[in-house]
């Protein structure tokens, strides 16, 4: 029997490796795509290792700001696994240079796949683009929440997230046979990275362990499990009530100090550099005036936010993994390749 053949989108990224590893497992062809065809060796290389059979892999040439290939890369396929967009570890100094790849990228998938008749895409969103909605610290966010992406404060990546989630809900919902459409939102993603292509999610392990942040400023994310994620992605192509629907990934919560202390614990050499104790607000507050990147995390400063992940767990029958879980596999990861 044939397999069903499913585009990945950003087949290098971290996220989409494990995607990979999944579909394969779970008997999907992926067709990937990549900007540069240099990196279809690294992905195979990544799968193979994983124990997943990489001969169900092709690769093809696209990138978000342009119209060459995606036609041809989604001609033939039943799904699509929409990944690719910027995940910078700084913030550009130009919005532009996230949102229009995460946007315009989108539109171009979704096209693409409506001139192919493809049954399902599953786009990856983010928590970012469900908490920001200005509610008050008692709220609970849910998959009915969306961040306002018009809120000057919010940094470009957070505001890339939600206009392209919500470009998505509408070009589907504007267009006669447009492809069904399920999203995944995930927190910030740990678990093991399989190599040294290294994600904005275990970048940071490297710049806490050169000693780069002496004190963390006191600011929580939503955390997951990477191997959770892929499992959400795969499971919403052919779940049926997956479709028109998103899900929130992330269980537990942390912040940057927790994450320098867990690097402490699991590799006791780096102690002297992860960061020391956490800021005051007022402290970051005084920074920002002098260091416009401190700017960013000023909303965040000393927020909880509470969220359900009780629609993940019950639609698509996933129990997730707990946040120290996560964390410390992704650490062991980088340890295990020599990356800190
Ligand atoms: P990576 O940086 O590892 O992956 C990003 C992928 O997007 C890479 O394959 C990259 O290609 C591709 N990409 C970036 N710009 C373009 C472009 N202009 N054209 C084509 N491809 C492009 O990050 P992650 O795996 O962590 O992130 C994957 C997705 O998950 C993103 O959509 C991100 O927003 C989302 N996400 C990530 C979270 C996390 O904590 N990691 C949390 C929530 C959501 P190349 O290799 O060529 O650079």
């Amino acid at each position: 029997m044939t397999k069903p053949l499913v585009l990945l989108t950003g087949a290098s990224g971290f996220i989409a490796k494990h995607i990979a590893i999944e579909a394969l497992q779970r008997g999907y062809a992926l067709r990937c795509t990549v900007r540069s065809l240099s990196k279809a060796e690294d992905v195979r290389r990544a799968v193979t290792q994983a124990g997943a059979d990489a001969s169900g892999l092709s690769f093809v040439e696209a990138d978000l700001l342009s119209d060459a290939g995606w036609n041809e890369a989604a001609n033939g396929c039943e799904f699509v696994l929409h990944t690719a967009s910027p995940f910078p570890i700084q913030q550009p100094s130009n919005p532009d240079d996230v949102i229009r790849p995460a946007r315009d990228g989108t539109v171009r998938v979704l096209d693409a796949a409506l001139k192919a008749g493809v049954r399902r895409v599953v786009l990856t969103s983010s928590t970012v683009a469900v908490f920001y909605s200005g509610e008050g610290s008692d709220h609970v966010y849910t998959e009915l929440d969306f961040s306002d992406e018009t809120r000057i404060e919010l940094t470009p990546y957070i505001k890339s997230k939600t206009i392209a989630e919500k470009t998505a809900w509408a070009f589907v919902k504007s267009k006669p046979n447009a492809p069904e459409l399920a999203v995944i939102n995930p927190g910030f993603v740990q678990g093991p990275a399989l190599d040294a292509d290294l994600s904005t999610s275990h970048e940071l392990y490297r710049l806490m362990a050169r000693g780069i942040y002496p004190a963390a400023p006191r600011i929580r994310f939503p955390v997951c499990d990477v191997r959770d994620v892929a499992a959400a992605h795969v499971e919403a192509l052919s779940n049926p009530r997956a479709a028109g629907e998103r899900f929130i990934v992330a269980r537990d919560d942390t912040g940057l100090f927790e994450l320098g202390q867990a690097l402490a614990r699991e590799c006791p050499d780096l102690k002297s550099k992860v960061p020391k104790f956490q800021l005051p607000d007022r402290a970051v507050r005084a920074l920002a005036l002098v260091d416009k990147r401190m700017r960013t995390i000023l909303p965040e400063l000393g927020l909880h936010k509470r969220y359900s992940n009780a629609k993940v767990q019950a639609v698509l029958g996933l129990k997730l993994r707990d946040g120290e879980t996560a964390i410390r596999d992704a650490i062991r990861s980088l340890r295990a390749l020599g990356l800190i």
